[in-house]
């Protein structure tokens, strides 16, 4: 028996409504392919920081460094903010991502057939966002210079290390996940012709490409042309890299033209650490009603147990992980286990039991 000790974090809004119905499929999926999760919840956020004024603790920061991975749903409310005006529920996820140094932001995109989506073109894709977390625009949070009311500034921070390591992370990927037609490709996206940085993050994924010759394919697109790729021809598209804020973006664009960001799973991963959380926010709009589609924090679970794999030294997790996407993909193919947002009846739960029901375990072949 494998045995993973997970920290939980579910967070705000519908975050414990996905992670509930997530933590409920990897239960079952764990029973059948004999695989014991020790959960740790951890009670972070902005709730959180409205009841105590701070949105976690230290023990709860140790205790996600010292889990196997942390599985989140979501951190924030809008109208809970730090007095600069910006938000204090994801303080922990920055923390995390900063300490623990998760620099690869990994968004898998897929178009299902029974959930299309918005697009007009029928054919059907899928692709990667790699998003660089580190550094970019973003790693100036709490470091920006206010001058009076007048100013204010933030600094976008790019290193030559930085690039080389988010760009390796890009190609290795690609490599290791072929596309199911073609070569693998990899698209630097940046805006290279206006800024500085981003000529500098140009040249080191070009540096980085050199060593990919003749096994991946590249491209260079400005950020804004990139948005009307990714709506006009997604199959042209393997896997994409991107600065921090860029990769935040495109992100959820993309997981707009698959038809809902409660489609699109992610993983923030580093050397030794990783956290895994829907690519969505605490949609405030719709907590409570028991309709938030919880497909993406299922499927950041499989990722998961994707990337504890190799940790743990255990294929079975993989195995696992296959078992729980195509009951993922069998369950919204039915609109009795397809969530409203896609244009299906069922409720989180309905969603969740949905696919639990379609799991094999290890007695059939998952394919
Ligand atoms: P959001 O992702 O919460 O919601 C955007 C839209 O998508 C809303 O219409 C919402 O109802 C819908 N939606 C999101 N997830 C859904 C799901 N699983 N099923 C069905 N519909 C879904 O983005 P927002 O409104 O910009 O942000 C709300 C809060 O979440 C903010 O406080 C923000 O900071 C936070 N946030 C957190 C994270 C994170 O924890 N990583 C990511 C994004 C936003």
């Amino acid at each position: 028996m494998t045995e993973l000790r997970l920290a939980v974090l579910p967070g705000d809004g519908i975050g414990s409504e996905v992670i509930d119905a997530a933590i409920g499929v990897l239960r079952a999926a764990g029973e059948l392919w004999d695989v014991r999760l020790e959960l740790q919840t951890v009670d972070a956020g902005a709730s959180r920081y409205s009841r105590s004024g701070a949105a976690y603790t230290e023990d709860d920061f140790n205790l996600c460094r010292q889990a196997d991975a942390v599985l989140l749903g979501a951190l924030g409310l809008p109208d809970v903010l730090h007095r600069d005006g910006t938000e204090a529920g994801p303080d922990l996820q920055f923390r995390l991502r900063f300490e623990l140094d998760l620099y690869a932001g990994v968004r898998p995109i897929r178009r299902y057939a029974s959930a299309p989506g918005p697009l007009a073109e029928p054919g059907l894709f899928e692709f990667t966002i790699v998003r660089e977390n580190t550094e970019g625009l973003y790693a100036s949070r709490g470091g920006g210079a206010a001058v009076g009311d007048k100013v204010c500034t933030d600094t976008l921070i790019i290193t030559a290390a930085g690039v080389e390591r988010i760009c390796r992370f890009a190609f290795d990927w690609a490599l290791a996940h072929q596309p199911s037609t073609g070569s693998a490709s990899v698209t630097c996206v940046d805006k290279a012709n206006v800024l500085r940085s981003y000529a500098f993050f140009r040249s080191g994924f070009d540096a980085v490409a050199r060593n990919y010759e003749g096994r991946v394919n590249t491209s260079r697109v400005y950020v804004d042309a990139f948005c009307a790729q990714m709506v006009l021809q997604p199959t042209s598209i393997h896997v994409a890299v991107a600065e921090n804020m860029f990769g935040d973006i495109i992100s959820d664009l993309a997981a707009g033209i698959v038809g809902s960001l409660g489609l699109a799973p992610s993983g923030d991963i580093g050397e030794r650490h990783a956290v895994f959380q829907p690519s969505h926010g605490s949609a405030p709009g719709i907590t409570g009603k028991g309709v938030a589609n919880p497909v993406a924090a299922i499927l950041s679970a499989a990722m998961m147990l994707e990337w504890l794999t190799r940790r743990k030294d255990c294929e079975v997790l993989t195995r696992m992980a296959a078992d729980i996407k195509q009951a993922v993909d069998q369950a919204i193919s039915d609109p009795c286990s397809r969530t409203r947002d896609l244009g299906g009846s069922a409720g989180t739960k309905a969603c969740s039991q949905g696919v639990i029901g379609r799991l094999k375990g290890p007695e059939q072949p998952v394919l």
